[in-house]
């Protein structure tokens, strides 16, 4: 790793060289994670103090769990709700949101589920983990928004009005596989893009890790923000290690300049 790439904490070259990459590229997608909703208030959950540090994944999010102990999942899926309710968007999603809108940006994959990239205003986000705000009957596949949830049963287990069955987040569980949908969106995504920002992601999550790589390898460039050392290295061309909601409006606004 050069000392350029390791030492870059708002490097004024760093932004003007991410800027030109931004808008020389055909084609360029962010990829998020937790770490960009942190500064909204929603702690990632792998970090100290995040619900995985008071819940177990396997009891409360696994397919396994929803047959045998729903109560606990939905114990589990209220809480996380309501800390996504109370969240608003922060500097980093709105600049993403602005980016998009100004032609620098053809879309978002996330792998958050707390809807922040869409109430910024980006319209095209693929939740490549899916979505706290959408739900479907295990029984019969109805789907039920948000707004319903209350209707269904209230703080316990929501179960559908149609068929008695039990209804689920359209979240994907530990041990469940990424549903085509969001895979063929996010597929399509990285297939033409040329460039790709990371951003608030360690990298470790698979499947979702490795499109920084496939980006890279078929020419294109890496924007790696992100506090502290990730997964990705060395693969970044510019890697900013300062917080999101600070470099992504500078970056905005040098690019649009
Ligand atoms: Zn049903």
């Amino acid at each position: 790793m050069s000392r350029k790439k390791r030492a870059s904490r708002l490097n004024q070259d760093d932004i003007l060289t991410a800027a030109q990459l931004l808008r020389e590229a055909r084609a360029a997608v962010a990829f998020t994670g937790a770490g960009i909703s942190v500064p909204s208030g929603i702690p990632d959950f792998r970090s100290p103090g995040g619900l995985w540090s008071r819940y177990d994944p396997q009891k409360v999010a696994s397919l396994q769990a929803l047959r045998t102990a729903p109560e606990d999942v939905w114990a589990f899926m209220h809480e996380a709700h309501g800390m996504f309710s109370a969240a608003s968007p922060n500097p980093a999603h709105t600049a993403l949101a602005d980016m998009e809108r100004a032609g620098l940006l053809t879309g978002i994959i996330t792998q958050n589920i707390d809807s922040l990239h869409q109430r910024a205003g980006s319209r095209e986000v693929v939740e490549f983990h899916g979505s706290a705000d959408r739900f479907h009957c295990m029984r019969c596949a109805r789907p039920y928004e948000a707004v319903n949830l209350a209707a269904l049963g209230g703080v316990g287990v929501p179960t559908c009005p149609s068929c008695g069955g039990v209804v689920r987040p359209d979240v994907v569980f530990f041990g469940e596989g990424i549903p085509s949908q969001p895979r063929r969106r996010a597929e399509a995504l990285i297939a033409a893009a040329d460039c790709i920002l990371v951003i608030g992601t360690s990298g470790d999550v698979m499947p979702a890790n490795t499109f920084p790589y496939r980006v890279k390898n078929a020419g294109g460039a890496v924007i790696e923000v992100n506090l502290g050392p990730t997964a990705y290295g060395a693969l970044p061309d510019v890697r900013f290690d300062a917080p999101a909601q600070e470099v992504l409006p500078l970056l905005y606004d040098c690019a649009v300049s």
